[in-house]
């Protein structure tokens, strides 16, 4: 089917490009149109200069090329239509004023013809065909206008000859015709081969998009993804250090996410992060400034060009938006957020370094500050140096020479006995000294070190096991990448095995956060140390983030409540607390032992409250193997049970 798109600037498909295009070649070809119009005009006027009045061959056409200068000046002056909005009215513009210009050309030609006697009147049809096919090729790319012009021309001149009667001027117009219409069939062909080429590119371009598109957006939540994130980070501190313009990095952390994808699947974790997304989505479009991503897993990032105390507020927003419960499949889930954020105020600092810093803050803020927003701070810088330090010392330590362990008692208060003691690592490295534990085990499972660490402090506790009376029990700390680790849990097999120990004298210490990383691996390793009758003790309870519906599906022997909450006796509340805590030990038919106890008021209290186990300053601190050996034999035999302040017995 031949289409014609010539009446109409725009046609049903029209193209953002082809208006454009069409404008930029019309600027190139339209001032030649001038220039041809002005000097065939010129020449006719010449030619007849004799024949015509004064103001047909001068005034008339003087007007005429001073309108056509005009227009010519103003083509080459004007500058690419840079919307598509702007560049259909000038098509527009183009077509009307063409055929405006046409008209009074057209009349002045036909005039001129009354006065032309001989082979003037030849030069005035050749003036006309010359011109008219001259405006088809500059018009090419406007076929509207060059429709409208050929047809401004050629009927008028067609009508005009068969008036004048003579049979040569007659043939001529006819010839004209048919040439015409052979080039506007030429021309409309050549402008499809153009809109062709233009749609084409402008499809190019959009599946480039697209597929841009397609590589910077997460698929699951159709967020920005972690390649754009970073991209975008770069580009603000880029920006920034020119402006001089704060940037804030954030980075958001599901907590409970883990056990939710393990406890009911995929397609309800795929749903929970859909709708994370979306609630995320809805706070970053309400800001002005503000891009969200889905940096992988349960983990969230966001980039601002806002000042600390306006990106504190969109960190907040954030970790708010997920304080409701989701409601997926049936289900009513709730999450926690966690949010590390960090700033730079003038773009002078790489974007690693700064989402370093804020992974930094999230990291803080998961361990003492879950669900708020935690800023990098100075303090920080300096612990991350402290850090570095401990790190370096630690991958040059001999662990089997530098760390050794203490051994806190923990008592039976119904019998006054010591029931086990628990194994506490220490390290004395030659070049920081004495390092906390809770520092270097981190650093250790940062470092990937955590397994070694694990099996040389585990065979020194066995060893000094084995020098304890039988009827003592060792307590012994995993680490959270322990438990998830099988070749770990392998290994602890085994040297218990080599050992000769019975199993059922040794208690894992698990916290809550170790199996919560992977709930079913933790599940499997539970299984297998407890058939071969090892203890599992969860360890801080209360202080994680996990939910009792999980818990209860853990096979545990005993819980090990936080000393937290022995501090939090003081009020009424805390008091509360631990009374559910252990009423809800009694009802699950779990041993509980309360960490921390420090005063004979505490003791009391807890004893009151039911607590029949306990670890704590008030019995015992710490203490290398020889001196637990003698204080077992002395003062354990004396009764570990401290008297009250008033001297009577607790
Ligand atoms: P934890 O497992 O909760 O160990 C109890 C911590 O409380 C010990 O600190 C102990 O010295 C301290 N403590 C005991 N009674 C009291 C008291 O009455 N008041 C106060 N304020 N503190 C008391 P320590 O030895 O500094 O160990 C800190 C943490 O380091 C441990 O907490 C445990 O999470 C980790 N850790 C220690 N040894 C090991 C180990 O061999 N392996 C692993 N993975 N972690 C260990
Ligand atoms: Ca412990
Ligand atoms: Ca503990």
């Amino acid at each position: 089917m031949v289409r014609f798109p010539f009446l109409a600037v725009r046609s049903p498909r029209s193209s953002v490009l082809l208006a454009k295009a069409q404008c930029v070649e019309l600027g190139k070809q339209v001032p030649l149109l001038y220039a041809l119009l002005s000097l065939n005009t010129i020449a006719v006027s010449y030619t007849l200069r004799h024949s015509a009045p004064f103001w047909m061959t001068v005034i008339c056409p003087g007007l005429l090329v001073c309108v056509s200068m005009i227009r010519l000046v103003t083509w080459l002056s004007s500058k690419p239509a840079t919307d598509v909005r702007a560049a259909r009215r000038m098509l527009r513009r183009v077509t009307a004023l063409a055929c405006l210009i046409t008209f009074a050309f057209m009349i002045w030609a036909l005039r001129l013809h009354t006065y032309a006697v001989g082979e003037e009147r030849a030069h005035v049809s050749m003036f006309l065909a010359v011109t008219v096919i001259g405006c088809i090729f500059c018009l090419m790319h406007l076929p509207s206008a060059a429709l409208a012009v050929t047809g401004l021309v050629v009927i008028p001149y067609l009508v005009f000859s068969i008036y004048q009667g003579d049979a040569i001027y007659l043939a001529i117009a006819l010839n004209l015709t048919f040439v015409t219409l052979v080039l506007i069939w030429v021309l409309n062909t050549s402008f499809r081969g153009f809109e062709e080429r233009i749609r084409a590119r402008e499809r190019a371009e959009r599946l480039g998009r697209e597929n841009m598109r397609l590589a910077h957006t997460d698929k699951l939540t159709d967020l920005p993804n972690r390649r754009f994130f970073f991209a975008e980070l770069a580009r603000r501190l880029e920006r920034a250090k020119r402006d001089h313009a704060p940037v804030a990095v954030g980075v958001l952390d599901l907590d409970r996410f883990k056990p939710i994808n393990d406890t009911y699947g995929h397609i309800v974790g795929d749903h929970l992060l859909e709708a994370v997304a979306r609630r995320l989505r809805t706070i970053a479009e309400s800001e002005n400034s503000v891009v969200i991503g889905r940096l992988g897993g349960d983990e969230f990032g966001f980039v601002a060009t806002l000042e600390p105390e306006a990106a504190l507020a969109v960190g907040r927003r954030l970790c708010g938006a997920l304080s409701a419960p989701f409601e997926i499949e049936d289900l009513v889930l709730s999450l926690g957020i966690s949010c590390g954020l960090a700033l730079s105020t003038d773009g002078e600092v790489a974007s690693a370094d700064l989402f370093k810093r804020a992974d930094y803050a999230l990291y803080q803020s998961k361990r003492h500050s879950r669900g708020q927003v935690c800023l990098y701070s100075d303090d920080h810088e300096r612990e991350i140096r402290s850090e570095e330090a401990l790190e370096r010392a630690l991958s040059t330590a001999d662990l089997a020479a530098e760390t050794e362990l203490q051994f806190q008692p923990i008592v039976e208060f119904d019998t006054g006995r010591v029931q086990f003691v628990e194994a506490l690592a220490r390290w004395n490295s030659p070049t920081l000294g004495q390092v906390r534990p809770d520092l270097f085990i981190a650093t250790a499972e940062r470092m990937g070190l955590i397994h070694d660490l694990t099996l040389v402090l585990f065979r020194k506790a066995v060893a000094a096991l084995l020098q304890m009376p039988a009827d003592i029990r060792l307590s012994f700390n995993l680490s959270a990448q322990d438990v998830t680790n099988p070749p770990t849990v392998l290994h602890l097999v085994s040297i218990v095995r080599q050992s000769g120990i019975d199993p059922r004298r040794i208690v894992l210490e698990l916290t809550e956060t170790a199996v919560m990383r992977d709930f079913q691996q933790a599940d499997e390793s539970i299984a297998l140390l407890r058939s071969l009758g090892m203890g599992i003790a969860l360890d801080d309870f209360g202080t994680g983030y996990s939910s009792l519906s999980y818990l209860h599906r853990l096979p545990i022997d005993k819980v090990k409540i936080d000393r937290s909450f022995v501090r939090a006796l003081r009020d009424m509340s805390g008091h509360n607390l631990l009374r559910s805590m252990l009423a809800l030990c009694r009802s699950m038919k779990l041993e509980c032992v309360i960490e921390g106890v420090e005063t004979v008021e505490q003791l009391a209290t807890l004893q009151s409250l039911g607590a029949n186990a306990f670890q704590g300053y008030l019995f015992a601190r710490p203490m290398p193997l020889p001196e637990l050996l003698r204080w077992m034999n002395r003062d354990a035999a004396a009764g570990v049970l401290p008297a009250r302040p008033d001297g009577r017995a607790v």
